[in-house]
């Protein structure tokens, strides 16, 4: 038995997408944002270093370059189209959020103040220039609390911990979605004409992640579980600068401001590996430079990591600019970061792949970009594709408020006006059973090990270098625990707060998705990006210049493949 509900649309989510799509959507149509994480917990309030957008404050700076190191720093795997709409809309999107009241920091005559972040040059390629906004490093927190304080002024609906577990389609039309409250272990059926899902990123597929514990790609999955293809999914971008061990990032924004990597010689290597560019080169570039250093015997005392040196920067730079990892590197680390440099290591941190969408947020279902009506994704869940094979910094929170703010714009429009789809009968039933099956399964299988399992796969076998005998053990390893998922059993066989369930059903979600990244990663027998191929060093635009396609089909995973779109820049040699 499910509680009902109508709304015109439903968004799903309360990070930096969910938020801003929620705002739009909610101008026009009757709307609801469903999210297990109270919204102000969501992933987009760690964002730290800034969000990109050319206005040119503190030195030129145009949109035209901001596309073109967009599009480079995506190996030319990013859709062009896409790209152009996004840093056009940066611009106009930031000063949207200073007037609701996001306290950026300044310049000295009161503007937006800038600094510099990977990969973002002037002159098409030139030098470095300051295009990240920021406030502090915590960007993200201030762009989640002041779209949260807007949606509460515009009296948009919150379910706040409920789990999305079904989208419900009736008649190649979207019709609702199931979702499971955490309080009661009560199911509840939204019937709606529109879905938006905003669902954040799955870096929790890995051992060593920046990502919070519940970013487990629940909105990704739950698509490719309804016959949806994911797009891209070999694509995972490692942060270089995790702290040793935890993960835990420390911000670009560091090197941004000044902050250099070392080897355990002392040696600024970046300068061997990108010259022009140095340490603010692209990530996957530095985070392959880190593990060469490292397998060449010059990480820190012949360990597993190197060190990021902000110790010239000045007291004053550090507890202005970068309080925030000042901070976690004393709690976690006990080093003042004023005085001693960071150890740190490569941290999976974003997933570049996801839900496929058009530029207005709708969802695409196949190779011919067939739009599914009603269906909608937004943020770091979406592949829409702006960031390709590798994303830039600061270019995921553009990504989140562009794409969702267009996105919510469009799903209002249609919500307002489509004709009620109906219910499909006993919409619940196939949830209902999922988690009866969980509740009642004595299989002897635990969701904690079985997690530790993968995780450490990935890691060992798919992280940020891969051959085809690596990606053939992730691939048995991924298997063999979705069997054993089969028979996973819960110690807590409670209603209320059960987060064993919770957790259980997002480890089948990462598992999936697991399975997916594998599986395409193995097929592309190239170089791109973050995917790195040793068997395969060179990047082949001949075969391979194309998105994949991920399909669960019965009981295997099929790839099928679409064409980049390219309008303005052709591919050359990704040189920094
Ligand atoms: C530590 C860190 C620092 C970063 N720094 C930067 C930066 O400086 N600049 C930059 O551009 N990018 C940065 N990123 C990346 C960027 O922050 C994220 O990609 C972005 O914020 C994702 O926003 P989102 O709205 O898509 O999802 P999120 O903010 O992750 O929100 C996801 C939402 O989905 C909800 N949800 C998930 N599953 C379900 C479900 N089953 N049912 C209901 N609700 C569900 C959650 O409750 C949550 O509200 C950083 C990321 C990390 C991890």
């Amino acid at each position: 038995m499910a509680v009902h509900h109508q709304f015109d649309a439903v968004i799903v989510g309360a990070g930096g997408a969910g938020l801003m799509a929620a705002l739009e959507a909610s101008k026009l149509a009757k709307c609801a944002v469903v999210t297990k994480l109270y919204p102000t917990r969501s992933h987009t309030g760690t964002a730290q270093g800034g969000i990109g957008a050319a206005l040119g404050n503190c030195e030129q700076d145009s949109w035209e370059w901001h596309m073109f190191d967009t599009v480079k720093g995506s190996d030319y795997l990013a859709d062009q189209d896409a790209v152009e709409v996004m840093c056009r809309e940066a611009v106009e999107v930031v000063y949207e959020l200073e007037h609701m009241g996001l306290p950026f920091n300044r310049t000295q005559d009161g503007r937006i103040d800038q600094r510099r972040f990977g990969g973002h040059t002037k002159g098409f390629g030139q030098e470095p220039v300051r295009r990240a906004c920021y406030a502090a490093d915590r960007t993200g927190h201030m762009i989640l609390q002041t779209l949260y304080q807007q949606c509460i002024k515009q009296g948009v609906v919150f379910f706040d911990e409920y789990h999305a577990m079904d989208l419900l389609v009736a008649n190649g039309q979207v019709a609702g979605l199931v979702a499971y409250e955490m309080r009661t272990g009560e199911l509840h059926v939204f019937h709606c004409k529109g879905v938006l899902l905003a669902t954040g990123g799955f870096g929790r597929m890995y051992k060593v992640t920046s990502n919070a514990h519940t970013l487990t790609g629940d909105g990704t999955a739950l698509v490719l579980r309804r016959g949806i293809p994911l797009e891209d999914m070999e694509f995972f971008q490692f942060h270089p600068t995790g702290i040793y061990k935890l993960g835990i990032l420390i911000t670009e924004g560091v090197r941004g401001e000044g902050g250099i990597l070392r080897n355990g010689r002392g040696d600024r290597f970046m300068e061997r590996y990108a010259p022009t560019l140095k340490d603010l080169a692209p990530r996957d570039m530095i985070s392959r430079a880190i593990y060469m250093e490292i397998r060449e015997g010059r990480g820190v005392g012949g360990k597993d990591y190197v060190l990021l040196d902000a110790t010239h920067l000045g007291r004053e730079v550090v507890e202005t600019k970068l309080p925030d990892i000042a901070d976690f590197v004393r709690t976690y680390l006990g080093i003042d970061p004023v005085k001693e440099p960071m150890p740190v290591q490569p941290t999976a941190h974003y997933a570049m792949g996801g839900i496929p969408t058009d530029v207005e947020a709708r969802v695409v279902i196949d190779e011919r970009n067939t739009v599914l009506p009603g269906l909608y994704a937004a943020g770091e869940c979406a592949c829409v594709s702006v960031h390709g094979a590798n994303r830039l910094g600061t270019n995921s929170l553009v990504d989140i408020v562009v794409f969702g703010r267009r996105g919510g714009r469009h799903l209002g429009a249609y919500a307002k006006h489509a004709p009620w789809p109906a219910l499909p009968q006993d919409a619940e039933e196939p949830s209902h059973a999922i988690l009866e099956r969980l509740r009642s399964n004595r299989g002897g299988e635990r969701a904690a090990v079985l997690r530790d399992e993968m995780q450490q796969a990935m890691m060992d076998h798919a992280s940020v270098f891969r051959t085809d005998v690596t990606l053939r053990q992730a691939l048995a390893r991924i298997e063999e625990l979705r069997r054993r998922f089969e028979r996973v059993e819960l110690m807590d066989k409670g209603a209320r707060f059960n987060m064993e369930l919770e957790e259980t059903l997002e480890l089948g979600c990462l598992l999936d998705l697991a399975w997916a990244t594998v599986t395409a990663a193995l097929a592309r027998t190239e170089s791109r990006g973050a995917h790195c191929r040793e068997d395969f060093p060179k990047r082949d635009d001949v075969n391979w210049l194309k998105h994949s396609l991920a399909y669960i089909d019965g009981v295997r995973l099929t790839l099928k493949y679409k064409p980049v779109k390219i309008t303005r820049f052709q591919p050359q040699e990704r040189k920094y």
